[in-house]
């Protein structure tokens, strides 16, 4: 998504478990789907359709935004390579920068999603850089001119940069409309690994789950506790004077961009204006595209103390009279999060 994914340094090392998963193999590195009991399943296909089954979960374990009018799709399917995401980086500093830990995060997710492309695997995914006939990283943009487009490269390719001191971003899925840096990637200082992770969770087609339209269920999100909302109503205000309510203001995507307001990002059932959020299945508080409580929006009370975050965790979504608790970063992809890359990009 184009909006803030602003990681502080401080990551809190406990992943918050709402509700009990299946033992998920790719996470040691094995090569198939292992049921509860440590067996191992014949093959994806097979696990898949059981843990819907038994989940009472239909259809896939995440939400995307497939199917919206001039929206994202799914990356094809190239033969026999499989999926193949190809990626440039704009320019030499930027791959300099920020080559290790997008090229890292690469690594991981095929890692936890059971290994390279194949049967075994049960995914279809490869990341791969353009490269020329002697094998040397193709640019996506000339030396001297950052904003062009290296003709030799096809428009599809994910550009990938380092925007120092801006915020971070991934668009989501493939998004073809013959025109280049459609799909992008910027990566800010301050980056992580799990920073990468998630951005290419979006590319690969996954949206915020904490946009979804079932979220205040299961958390408790306040956008006048967000760390730059005095600043953005009172850029509002002064634009709009009384015309604009705070609620006009934080549940709009056009009001809360206009004004480029943290809000954006958490405008539920939208990723972009036009493209509705479709949640494929339980709402999944352990995914890796879940904002966690302390992140780079919040208050530095709430980074610092757990004090006046914007988002919580509610204890029990039954009973919201249990009140909040702070919803910590998930350090991996979820098991949902690698069901949903499987059933969209079977091998
Ligand atoms: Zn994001």
């Amino acid at each position: 998504m184009f909006f803030l994914w602003l990681l502080l340094a401080v990551l809190t090392a406990a992943v918050a478990v709402q509700e009990p998963v299946p033992h998920f193999g790719p996470f040691c590195g094995t090569r198939a789907a292992v049921y509860d009991n440590g067996t191992r399943a014949t093959n994806w296909a097979e696990y898949i359709a059981e843990y819907e089954l038994k989940s009472g979960l239909s259809g896939q374990g995440a939400v995307d935004a497939w199917e919206a009018e001039g929206g994202p799709i799914p990356w094809p399917r190239m033969g026999a390579h499989g999926v193949v995401i190809p990626y440039c980086f704009t320019q030499a500093k930027d791959r300099r920068n920020v080559r290790n830990v997008v090229e890292n995060a690469m690594a991981k997710w095929i890692q936890y999603l059971g290994g390279p492309a194949g049967r075994e695997s049960g995914h279809a995914i490869r990341f791969k850089e353009r490269k020329d006939a002697h094998e040397k990283p193709m640019y996506c943009a000339p030396t001297n001119y950052r904003d062009g487009w290296n003709a030799c490269l096809d428009k599809d390719t994910v550009a990938i940069e380092y925007t120092e001191g801006k915020g971070w971003g991934g668009s989501v899925g493939l998004k073809r409309n013959g025109k280049p840096w459609q799909n992008l990637v910027h990566i800010a200082d301050g980056y992580t690994l799990l920073g990468a992770m998630h951005e290419l969770g979006h590319v690969l087609g996954l949206v915020h789950e904490h946009d979804r339209s079932d979220r205040d269920t299961y958390i408790r999100f306040q956008y006048t506790k967000l760390a730059d909302w005095d600043a953005c109503w009172a850029r509002a205000r002064s634009a709009e004077g009384d015309r604009i309510t705070p609620d006009g203001l934080c549940k709009s995507m056009y009001r809360a961009l206009a004004y480029d307001c943290t809000c954006a990002t958490f405008i539920k059932n939208f990723v972009e204006p036009g493209w509705p959020i479709k949640p494929r299945s339980g709402y999944d508080l352990n995914s890796i595209m879940h904002y966690p409580s302390q992140n780079g929006y919040a208050k530095q009370a709430c980074n610092e103390r757990g004090e006046d975050c914007a988002l919580k965790v509610w204890v029990d979504w039954n009973n919201h009279g249990f009140g909040t608790t702070l919803l910590n970063q998930a350090r991996r992809p979820s098991e949902m999060d690698l069901l949903w890359v499987k059933t969209t990009y079977p091998f």
